[in-house]
């Protein structure tokens, strides 16, 4: 555990986690500064630090804040190295740390780290729920929930930190190295961000980076990318498979999921829907299991879990329509997984902010589908991409709600009303959250 009493520590970038890292540091005895390039009346995270006495610095990167006594610099993983700061300090060989680092720094309990395309939440949670039951005192950090510095802060020996780590956090790791890593999948997602395939793998890889052959790396066997990025790993690769037998890890078997050679739970009992749910249970058995968590806890959360809300989160039925919110499917592939879970007709509905993709990814899975109903920016691409199958049955509306009396309208006794949208929120929602709910309601007021 890393001390940073009396050491001069300079804060580069105010979002919330820089505020967090702020005040963890202070509490550790360090002398912060926070440095932010907007101005600070912009700033409201900065204009808060100020309040409350920290020193802070905003509109500009001065140079002079790389004072000769600097200890190390904290920095919001979306500064580039090309910053004049972190060029000073790389040439004085300055430390520089992101937010997670951090918390790995000061923490003394390990961290399990998840990542990957899709998946990663509902993995995460699970694995979580399994510490949990199996009494292995889990924290749970990073996306979902607290900062993980503020977690780490609380954790000792005796807890297990489980964190969800986007590419964007896992960018800049240094020396960060969780006991346990797994990545789900990984797909073309978020590449406006990092500009590149590579630069995005290259991103997710980091999660593997500074882990040794005590440390174990969880990959999903039938993902190629996911394999390829462990050729250079160091763990103890411990991979799962919904399709295949696999050595050393988690696989299915005459109807039951095995670790090794051990039968954990027949799959009659697992009660969360869907073949790529199936994939995140797998993957959160492997974390269970090399961490000790016994069969019976494992099987009390699989008999349980119904999913996360928003994630193919079953709303009701209604006149025998049974309604399904998976608002999170922000993507293609979290909408070709929605399709595939089910066997009952699906009248889909889908849409929303334009990133510039088409939807040709989609044409195997509308045979699924025997209605499509659109709306947002997307509406016409899906619809375009839909009729290249034949597509008889599709409508363009103008929003969710109308979406949901349309499908309804449309539907016969039996079928599954999805919104499954392959598509960012932001044209018409602040949150994916937010659309879920308002489909929510409009499936409520069906009733
Ligand atoms: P993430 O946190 O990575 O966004 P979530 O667990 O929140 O993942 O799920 C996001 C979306 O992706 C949901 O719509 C869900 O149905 C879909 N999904 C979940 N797990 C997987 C998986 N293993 N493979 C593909 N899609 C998935």
């Amino acid at each position: 555990v890393e001390n940073f009493q009396n050491k001069k520590v300079l804060v580069l970038g105010t979002a919330k986690s820089g505020y967090a890292a702020s005040h963890l540091l202070h509490q550790l005895g360090a002398e912060v500064t926070v440095n932010d390039r907007s101005p600070i009346e912009q700033s409201e995270m900065a204009q808060k630090l100020q309040n409350e006495g920290f020193k802070v610095v905003c509109g500009d990167h001065p140079l002079s804040l790389v004072e000769e006594d600097l200890y190390c610099i904290v920095k919001n993983p979306g500064i580039p190295y090309t910053n004049p700061i972190l060029i000073e300090a790389i040439k004085r060989n300055i430390s520089i740390y992101t937010e997670i680092e951090l918390a790995y720094l000061i923490s003394e309990a390990p961290f399990v780290g998840i990542t990957g395309s899709n998946g990663k939440t509902t993995t995460t949670t699970l694995a979580f729920l399994m510490l949990e039951e199996g009494k292995k005192n889990p924290l749970i950090a990073g996306n979902i929930g607290t900062v993980a510095c503020e977690v780490a802060q609380k954790a000792n020996r005796e807890n297990v930190i489980v964190t969800e780590l986007s590419s964007f956090q896992l960018m800049g790791i240094e020396t960060f190295c969780p006991k346990i890593s797994l990545v789900t999948n990984i797909f073309d997602a978020h590449l406006d961000y990092h500009g590149s395939r590579e630069e995005y793998i290259k991103a997710k890889s980091a999660i593997f980076k500074n882990q040794t052959v005590t440390d174990f790396a969880i990959v999903n066997y039938n993902d190629e990318t996911v394999m390829g990025m462990i050729a250079d790993s160091k763990a103890t690769i411990v991979p799962f498979s919904s399709t295949e037998i696999v050595e050393n890890g988690a696989y299915v078997k005459n109807n039951s999921i095995f670790f090794k050679e051990e039968e954990v739970i027949k799959l009659e009992k697992v009660v969360l829907p869907g073949k790529h749910n199936l994939e995140n249970i797998l993957g959160a058995v492997c974390i269970a299991k090399l961490l000790n968590v016994s069969n019976d806890a494992i099987e009390q959360v699989l008999t349980t879990f119904t999913g996360v809300e928003h994630r193919l989160q079953y709303v009701c039925e209604v006149n025998d329509r049974k309604f399904y919110n998976d608002s999170k499917a922000t993507n293609i592939l979290a909408t070709q997984k929605a399709i595939s879970s089910f066997t009952k007709p699906i009248i889909l509905i889908a849409g929303g902010l334009d990133r510039g993709n088409d939807f040709d990814d989609l044409i195997p899975y509308f045979n699924n589908v025997k209605t499509l109903i659109t709306y947002g920016q997307t509406s016409q691409k899906i619809v375009d991409s839909a009729l290249k199958t034949g597509m008889k049955d599709y409508k363009t509306v103008d929003n969710v709600e109308e979406a949901v009396n349309e499908a309804y309208a449309l539907s016969e006794s039996g079928d599954v009303i999805l919104l499954s949208p392959a598509c960012a929120s932001w044209d018409q929602f602040k949150t994916f959250e937010e659309r879920g709910n308002k489909f929510i309601q409009a499936v409520h007021k069906l009733v």
